[in-house]
């Protein structure tokens, strides 16, 4: 055993499931990526062989129809024919030349498909989808059973290892399981042992087809946190059902895609559920069952898989997003680099939120991932001198990249700090995991070979010598020319995020987009974040236990909290605030300020700012006049382009790259500026 092993003996211990012997502990969670729905899957190849170089133990690819009523969408990736399995051998040829493991998932989305020909056990439309499942007959339910079946067999046609039988998150399996959403009284329906019948039946089949060796993991919905779900003692009698059926690995599912509560966002603790796994092993180990178990979400660096396993609460973790933001995270673990992994930050801007808009997953924090064919990093034939000016992720990345490639890069940013916008972010309670990109970026200038300068203010005299500048100096904030800004109660985000200037107890923050939302949270959060409290957090959002309360929701619900301050939250457009956060958080950040008694308003005209506070109106003929008196008002009303340097420049003929908000301030984001600049190095 080598030091780093010893490191994290219990992630880096082999696994051995018949006759596979998996290198370590790393599932790879089921992730869709956009990459499985296409004819073409060299690209999803070219993703999932880097993980597997990268030292993953077991992959588990998105979710693969076994059908068209199973699909999420239509022509969603099915694996139902010969021809299909063929295609997907480019994908499991090259897990394995990478001497990695692979299993497909398979994927029955029921209700919640997005397209006419879904199914379900009963005719209830689910909140999530527009279109209302036809109901199975018995024959039905048979031949959803049968296409489980044969896509297994097909998947173990096309060289997969395994497969994973998604039975959490609410799709076709976990709608059968719970009575809020199977109404039946056949065989399929009625009491709890009918209702897990569907589960039992296809894995036992499925194992019954594929003999002893082949993978089988069956996703067990652990807490549904939805009204009506599954209470602890029918989750502990379908585990022990489905560890009797033939399972290989049962791993963990948590919530359902239409619960209220937030279960992989940034704000949520990390490793929040693994006390349910760690409570299913435990009764597993008491009964002598010995098939492994997965914890799940939030796992999101080495020291936390470690503990989870170190503590006998699982027997493998599962990680999937942290996996697209580095995919050599297993081998920089087991070399005692852990510093140096690109830690996923839970965003969800680039992976879930393009997902679903139906564009390709990527990373906010690494812009290659589902890209692997395209950012190819190739060291440079003609290295040059590169001025990079302003250490932000923009910043950051164009020189990172650039040196990687072999160029000479100095970095320079007046602050004393790198990271510009991050450094506000990380204090938002909720947003710690902001730290983590900090400090990759930092190693990165260092393992790189970037000359850093910080505290440099420059001028075009200084960069006179560079073959390349870039100027990615970022942002400043907009002036919204309101009467009476000059206000000493006014204040920008940047005195309240950056400088700690001193806020009273009644706010009002000018603008409600990412920034004024952070804003909010930071002004009305009271003590310390509940993200690094699980207790409190799921007081926060009402999640209970599963022996108490059908689903794990807590029967008194979410607990307000008492707010640090009155504040109240503005934007001139009609309609929800944060209508323009993402997709998959911007009703978490809602919720969040809702919990606090953030008052929001929309529809408004900002008229005047004095001693008493801010006077707004409503509509075109300024109606309503109303006083919102207050201490202070923070200016939160987005953002314009710093760029003198990149035209004093430009003015003396000089060639200028500029990047990330200097060049785009509207809806300036990590995931752009970070993109941008990684695309520019490639190319320089
Ligand atoms: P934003 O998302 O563009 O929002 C600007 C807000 O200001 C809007 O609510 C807009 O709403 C209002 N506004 C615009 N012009 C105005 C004017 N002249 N007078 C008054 N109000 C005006 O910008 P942001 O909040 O600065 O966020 C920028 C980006 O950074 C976002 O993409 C976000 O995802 C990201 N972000 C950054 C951080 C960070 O710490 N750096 C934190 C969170 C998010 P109305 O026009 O309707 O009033
Ligand atoms: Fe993680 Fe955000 Fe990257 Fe998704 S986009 S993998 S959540 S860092």
């Amino acid at each position: 055993m080598s030091d780093h092993t010893a490191v994290y003996p219990h992630l880096l211990a082999p696994l051995t499931l018949g006759r596979v012997r998996l290198r370590n502990r790393v599932l790879m969670g089921s992730m869709h990526t956009g990459l499985e729905d296409g004819r073409d899957l060299r690209p999803l190849a070219a993703f999932f062989r880097e993980r597997a170089a990268g030292g993953v133990g077991l992959i588990v690819t998105g979710g693969i129809a076994p059908n068209i009523a199973g699909w999420a969408k239509p022509f969603a990736g099915t694996l139902a024919t010969q021809a299909a399995a063929k295609r997907h051998q480019v994908v499991t040829r090259a897990v394995h030349e990478a001497g990695g493991h692979i299993a497909m998932q398979i994927l029955h989305t029921g209700r919640y498909a997005y397209h006419p020909l879904a199914v379900a056990p009963t005719r209830l439309r689910s909140p999530i989808s527009p279109f209302t499942p036809f109901e199975l007959s018995a024959r039905g339910v048979e031949r959803q059973i049968r296409a489980f079946v044969r896509c297994a067999l097909l998947a173990r046609e096309a060289g997969y290892d395994g497969v994973e039988i998604m039975g959490s998150e609410g799709y076709f399996i976990n709608q059968f399981i719970s009575a809020a959403t199977n109404h039946r009284q056949d065989a399929w329906g009625g009491d709890y042992i009918r209702r897990m019948r569907l589960p039992v039946e296809i894995v036992q089949r499925t194992r019954e087809a594929l003999g002893p060796d082949f993978i089988i993991i069956y996703r067990l919905s652990l807490i549904d946190l939805v009204p009506g779900g599954s209470r602890w003692d029918e989750v502990l009698t379908l585990g022990r059902a489905i560890a009797q059926a033939g399972a290989s690995i049962i791993n963990t599912g948590i919530g359902w895609h239409e619960s209220r509560v937030p279960t992989i966002a940034t704000s949520v603790p990390r490793a929040a559920f693994a006390w349910l796994t760690a409570r299913l092993k435990q009764a597993f180990v008491q009964e002598g069952i010995t098939t492994p178990l997965v914890a799940s979400n939030r796992i999101n660096t080495p020291e936390v898989a470690e503990g989870i396993l170190a503590e006998g609460a699982a027997d493998l973790v599962s990680m999937a997003r942290p996996l697209l933001a580095d995919a050599d995270f297993v081998n920089k673990a087991a070399q005692g680099r852990a510093q140096d992994i690109n830690t996923c930050i839970a965003c969800n801007q680039a992976c879930l939120d393009h997902v679903f808009q139906n564009r390709r997953a990527s990373c906010l924090v690494n812009p290659r991932a589902c890209h692997e064919t395209e950012l190819v990093i190739r060291p440079t034939s003609r290295p040059k001198r590169i001025a990079v000016v302003g250490a932000g992720p923009a910043g950051v990345t164009a020189a990172t990249w650039a040196a990687e490639r072999g160029h000479h890069v100095e970095l320079f940013d007046r602050a004393w700090t790198i990271g510009g916008q991050l450094n506000m972010a990380r204090r938002i309670p909720g947003k710690e995991e902001f730290d983590e990109t900090l400090r990759y970026l930092s190693r990165r200038i260092q393992t790189t070979g970037v000359h850093l300068h910080l505290g440099r203010d420059i001028q075009p005299a200084d960069v006179l010598d560079f073959d390349e500048v870039v100027v990615a100096t970022g942002v400043q904030p907009r002036n919204p020319r309101i009467p009476g800004q000059d206000h000493p109660k006014v204040l920008s985000y940047l005195q309240v995020l950056r400088d700690d200037a001193p806020v009273g107890p009644r706010v009002a923050v000018i603008g409600a987009g990412g920034i004024g939302f952070d804003v909010a949270e930071f002004l009305s959060h009271h003590g310390p974040s509940s993200t690094l409290n699980r207790q409190a957090w799921q007081r926060q959002w009402g999640v209970g236990d599963p022996v108490q309360s059908p689903g794990g929701l807590a029967p008194e619900g979410p607990q307000n909290q008492t707010p640090a301050r009155e504040v109240v939250l503005l934007q001139r457009r009609e309609g929800k605030l944060g209508s323009g956060l993402g997709k998959t958080t911007g009703w978490i950040h809602r919720t969040a300020l809702k919990i606090k008694r953030v008052q929001m308003i929309s529809g408004v005209n900002y008229e005047r700012i004095d001693d008493r506070g801010l006077l707004i109106s409503h509509g075109p003929q300024r109606e309503d006049l109303r006083w919102i008196e207050c201490e202070h008002i923070v200016i939160c009303a987005g953002q314009e382009p710093l760029r003198s340097l990149a035209d004093a420049l430009q003015e003396q003929g000089r060639t200028v790259h500029i990047l990330g908000g200097a060049r785009v301030a509207r809806e300036l984001d990590a995931k752009r500026a970070i993109d941008e600049a990684a695309r520019w190095a490639l190319s320089a």
